[in-house]
């Protein structure tokens, strides 16, 4: 075989159809790569297509009755990829618009008193003993948020990397305190 069709799978929109679409696309898009390693977690793998070299992680979309899929992942080496292999795109998206959804929802207000987090600094909000970032990470503690996706934040998915909602969560928090 001289040409691949690895173009015609683009990075994955976070689109609950985007990851369904992939799935069912998958078996196809797998008959011409080539499995180059095993994921920390069961089921994960690192492929690479023999025709124009481009890297796909696989992974298993657990809110999607755990569909077996590929998406392309930058160039890595196989001993940092095994330490350490890309975010899905599934658990980003249910991160993403869970958390999202909690944030745009609510209108928080602040009370009088400190965050109970030690050391903090910042006012509480109302409906919580803590910060707007401490509650939300109490919740995630407590299974009441999705907890942040592991593995290495890249590519399309960076803007949404967990330092990208903290830095906003505390626009929000000293936009309440000002
Ligand atoms: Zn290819
Ligand atoms: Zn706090």
């Amino acid at each position: 075989m001289s040409s691949c069709d690895c173009q015609e799978y683009p990075d994955l929109t976070l689109e609950r159809t985007a990851i369904s679409g992939r799935a069912r696309k998958t078996k196809h898009l797998k008959g011409h790569l080539v499995q180059i390693a095993d994921g920390p977690d069961e089921g994960d793998g690192l492929f690479r297509c023999p025709i124009c070299q481009q890297l796909w992680q696989r992974n298993f979309a657990w809110n999607w009755g755990n569909k077996e899929y590929l998406f392309r992942v930058p160039e890595t080496s196989l001993e940092d990829w095994i330490k350490e292999p890309f975010v899905a795109p599934d658990a980003v998206l249910i991160y993403v618009a869970v958390i999202d959804d909690f944030i745009s929802k609510q209108k928080f207000a602040l009370a009088g008193e400190n965050c109970r987090r030690q050391p903090c600094g910042h006012l509480r909000i109302s409906s919580s003993a803590f910060c707007l970032r401490h509650h939300i990470e109490s919740l995630q503690r407590n299974r009441m948020l999705p907890q942040t996706p592991p593995g290495r934040w890249w590519g399309p998915y960076l803007k949404l990397a967990p330092n990208q909602l903290w830095e906003y969560v505390a626009s929000e928090q000293s936009r309440l305190e000002s």
